[in-house]
C-alpha cells in the first residue's frame, strides 16, 4: 500500500468511527457536467426566491476557488432516518428536521475528521460544508461513488436509500479517488408520480419554486393561495418522493441519539399542533433546525393547512 492509499484509507475508517454512513473522495476540480444544468435550472427560475442560489456561480462549481490550493473533496454521508416516525394523520415534519438541527452535530463531526488528519498526516489545511449554498454536494457525493442522484433529484444508494445528509471536507492533500456508481431508477416514476405539487417536472429535474419544501421553509413571505389544498399535511419540509422510493425500503434507523426527538413531537395531533404556543414550540424543537422558520414561520405554514 502506498502511502496516497493509506491516508485514504485511514481517513475513511475515521470516518467510519465517527458515524458517517459512508465517505467517499473526489479531485477537486472543475464540475464539468454540472455547470450546464445548473445554468439552465437557473435560468428557468426554479430556484424561486433563493436568490442565494444565483450567487457563488463559479465557486459552487469550482472547489479549487473555494479553498486555496484544494486537492480532494471528501464526502460524508449521516444516516437521519428516525426509528419512530411521527404519529399518522397529523401534521407532518420532515424527517430530517426530528432532532437536533444536523448543522451542529455534522460540523462537530467534520471538525473531529479533520484534526484526525492534521494529526495523523500532518499540515492539512481544509474547510467544512455542511448543506451550504456554494457546494453542490449531491453531485459531489454521487461522483465519488456514494450512490446515485434519482429522478427526485436526491442521492440514492441500494443498500440504505436516501435518509441522509450530505457533506464535505475540502482539504488540500492529494487522495486516492473513486469511481462514480450507476443509476438504479430504471423504469420507476413512483417519486414522479407521488409528488403533490408536480414539483418533479421531468426525471431529474425538480422545480424549486414548486416545491412543499420550499414553501414550508425558503419562502418568508405570504403563501400563495393558488397553492392551498395542495400540501398533503406538511408543515415543514416534505419526504413524499422519499418515502414512495422503492429503495427506501432499506432504510435503517439512525444511531444519532442528538437526532432523537422530544417525545413529545411525536405525539401531537393535528389539534395540538393547531394549538402551539410559543412555549410548546421552544421546548420540543429545542436545538431543532425548525426553529430556523421561527414560531411565526411555523404557524403560518400550520394555518394554511386548516
Ligand atoms: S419534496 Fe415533496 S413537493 Fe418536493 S419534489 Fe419531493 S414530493 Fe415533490
Ligand atoms: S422513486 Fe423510483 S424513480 Fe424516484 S428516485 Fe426512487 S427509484 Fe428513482
Amino acid at each position: 500500500m502506498n502511502t496516497k492509499q493509506k491516508y485514504t484509507s485511514s481517513i475513511k475508517s475515521e470516518a467510519k468511527r465517527l458515524g458517517f454512513l459512508s465517505c467517499g473522495i473526489s479531485k477537486a476540480a472543475f464540475l464539468e457536467e454540472e455547470a450546464p444544468r445548473l445554468e439552465n435550472w437557473l435560468n428557468q427560475n426554479m430556484h424561486g426566491n433563493m436568490q442565494y442560489m444565483e450567487n457563488h456561480f463559479d465557486k459552487r462549481l469550482d472547489p479549487t476557488k473555494l479553498v486555496e490550493d484544494s486537492k480532494s473533496v471528501i464526502s460524508l454521508l449521516l444516516n437521519y432516518y428516525p426509528s419512530q416516525l411521527q404519529n399518522q394523520d397529523t401534521y407532518k415534519l420532515s424527517k430530517y428536521a426530528y432532532g437536533t438541527d444536523y448543522h451542529f452535530v455534522i460540523k462537530n463531526k467534520l471538525k473531529q475528521l479533520l484534526q484526525f488528519i492534521q494529526e495523523e498526516i500532518g499540515e492539512v489545511h481544509g474547510r467544512a460544508f455542511v448543506d451550504s449554498a456554494p457546494v453542490l454536494d449531491k453531485a459531489w457525493a454521487a461522483k465519488s461513488g456514494l450512490g446515485w442522484i434519482g429522478k427526485h433529484s436526491n442521492l440514492l444508494t441500494q443498500q440504505t436509500g436516501s435518509f441522509y445528509f450530505i457533506a464535505e471536507l475540502i482539504i488540500d492533500l492529494d487522495l486516492e479517488y473513486d469511481a462514480i456508481t450507476t443509476d438504479h431508477c430504471g423504469t420507476c416514476t413512483a417519486c414522479i408520480d407521488a409528488c403533490p405539487t408536480q414539483a418533479i417536472t421531468e426525471p431529474y429535474v425538480v422545480d424549486g419554486s414548486k416545491c412543499i419544501s420550499y414553501f414550508t421553509i425558503e419562502l418568508k413571505e405570504q403563501l400563495p393561495v393558488s397553492m392551498k389544498g395542495t400540501f398533503d399535511d406538511w408543515m415543514f419540509g416534505c419526504d413524499v418522493c422519499q418515502d414512495v422510493c422503492p429503495w427506501n425500503r432499506f432504510a435503517k434507523p439512525h444511531n444519532e441519539p442528538l437526532f432523537n426527538p422530544h417525545p413529545e413531537l411525536l405525539e401531537m395531533t393535528k389539534k395540538d399542533w393547531q394549538e402551539i404556543t410559543q412555549d410548546t414550540f421552544t421546548k420540543v424543537f429545542k436545538n431543532s433546525a425548525v426553529k430556523r422558520t421561527k414560531f411565526s414561520g411555523l404557524t403560518r405554514n400550520i394555518d394554511f393547512l386548516k
